[in-house]
């Protein structure tokens, strides 16, 4: 394959059309396009928009709790600096986490459904369409229409409305109207497939929130730029704290939202070593994984060209993931980019590593990490005790554990 020349900057992007390079775009019906683009004359114009930026700076500060912290995870340093010294090594890097699990809602999603929430009302737009999986983003979106008075329609596959009742049950508190879609095997995939049809049919009135740096041109770049707070934030918190950048930064990827978020204020500092974690499932040798990026081909998908997970012929496949917010079978189209021209690595991490690693964290830092989260540290386990101990890991803890608790209990074989 030919690699993409090194640009100047890799924070750039998107071009006009939409593209990083070869991928992203905007691949969608010709009845969507005068949505796309009204929305993106919309976005061009709040982006930079002092106003805009001070409501949503007064909203992330006393409604979600921004900023997050940067906390120096002491408990893990000082255990893999055990693990470093029984191999022999030494060593063992310093750790940090940044805490996107202590926002409102539990994660990062939030960042970006407020964004978009003052968007839409700024568009002037009447309801609020979102597709979800777990469940995580519906309750974001569902939290910020409560907030701003916009009926809210959550389209969530049916597979996933069956065993993620809490969260059903969740949005439905805060108002939302949530619709089960039983086309495909009934997950993100096709929930997504049915907000794009909703938006079709109801122009005038509907914003679609969307939940990760996906979907068609300008949304892998309006998500990325709300996303990007985590990681503007972290680069000034690890300056403040320890006078240097970080040595390696690490997140989890499943659309890449987090990840692009922690990643982007960070692209063009080239001593910071950049790693992206995939589903790596129960392995990358069968289909039950989500590593697109690894094990995928690009492809179209949602508006936009990307890694993806798919047959021979081509037919998108449903992955797996112990982890429900990193099973969707593509990744936002910048990573793609990012993979392709060497700047950030892309390395999956297994259920049973992911698992560890959950454990682990909640035994010596007494925080319970979200699934998704753990994959990144069960990645920071793994290369950490072999690094110097003048160096500096940041690992993005981009959600809380609590709604994985009975995942975690199912895979121990215990119940609650
Ligand atoms: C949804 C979710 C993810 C995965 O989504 P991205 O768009 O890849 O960030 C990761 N972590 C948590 C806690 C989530 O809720």
């Amino acid at each position: 394959m030919n690699k993409p020349a090194i640009p100047n900057s890799f924070r750039t992007g998107p071009d006009e059309q939409g593209m990083f390079g070869i991928f992203g775009g905007r691949f969608v019906a010709e009845t969507l396009m005068p949505l796309i683009l009204d929305l993106e004359r919309h976005w061009n114009e709040v982006k930079d928009d002092p106003d805009f930026k001070a409501e949503l700076t007064d909203l992330s500060t006393h409604y979600a709790g921004r900023p997050s912290k940067l906390y120096f995870a002491e408990g893990l340093t000082r255990h893999l600096r055990e693990v470093s010294s029984a191999k022999g090594l030494g060593g063992g890097a310093k750790v940090y986490f940044k805490r996107e699990d202590l926002n409102h809602t539990g994660s990062h999603k939030i960042n970006n459904c407020l964004g978009q929430i003052l968007l839409a009302k700024r568009m002037g737009k009447k309801r609020i369409i979102a597709e979800t999986g777990a469940g995580q983003h519906g309750v974001a979106s569902a939290t910020v229409a409560a907030r701003f008075g916009f009926p809210c329609v959550v389209y969530m596959g049916a597979t996933d409305v069956a065993r993620q009742s809490p969260n059903v049950f969740r949005m439905k508190l805060l108002g939302a109207e949530v619709r089960p879609v039983t086309a495909g095997h009934g997950t993100l995939k096709d929930a997504m497939n049915e907000a794009l049809r909703d938006w079709v049919t109801n122009v005038e009135d509907t914003y679609y929130l969307i939940g990760t740096a996906a979907g068609p041109h300008p949304y892998p770049e309006l998500v990325r730029d709300f996303q990007s707070v985590i990681g503007i934030e972290a680069r000034a918190q690890i300056l403040e704290q320890e006078g240097r950048l970080p040595d390696t930064i690490i997140a989890a990827v499943g659309g890449g939202s987090n990840a692009i978020g922690l990643f982007h204020p960070f692209l063009d500092d080239r001593s910071v070593k950049i790693i992206g974690i995939e589903a790596g499932g129960r392995g990358l040798d069968g289909i039950e994984h989500c590593a697109s990026m690894n094990a995928g081909a690009p492809g179209v998908l949602h508006g936009n060209r990307t890694y993806l997970l798919q047959n021979a012929d081509g037919q998108i496949m449903d992955g797996h993931s112990i982890s429900a917010g990193l099973d969707y079978p593509g990744v936002g189209p910048e990573h793609s980019w990012l993979r392709d021209s060497g700047r950030v690595d892309y390395v999956p991490i297994l259920d049973d590593e992911a698992l560890e690693a959950f454990q682990l964290t909640t035994r010596v830092e007494g925080i319970i990490p979200a699934l998704e989260s753990a994959h990144a540290i069960a990645h920071a386990v793994k290369i950490v005790p072999a690094m110097d101990k003048d160096q500096i890991v940041i690992v993005n803890l981009s959600g809380r554990g609590d709604k994985d608790v009975h995942t975690v209990a199912n895979m121990l074989g215990m119940e609650i």
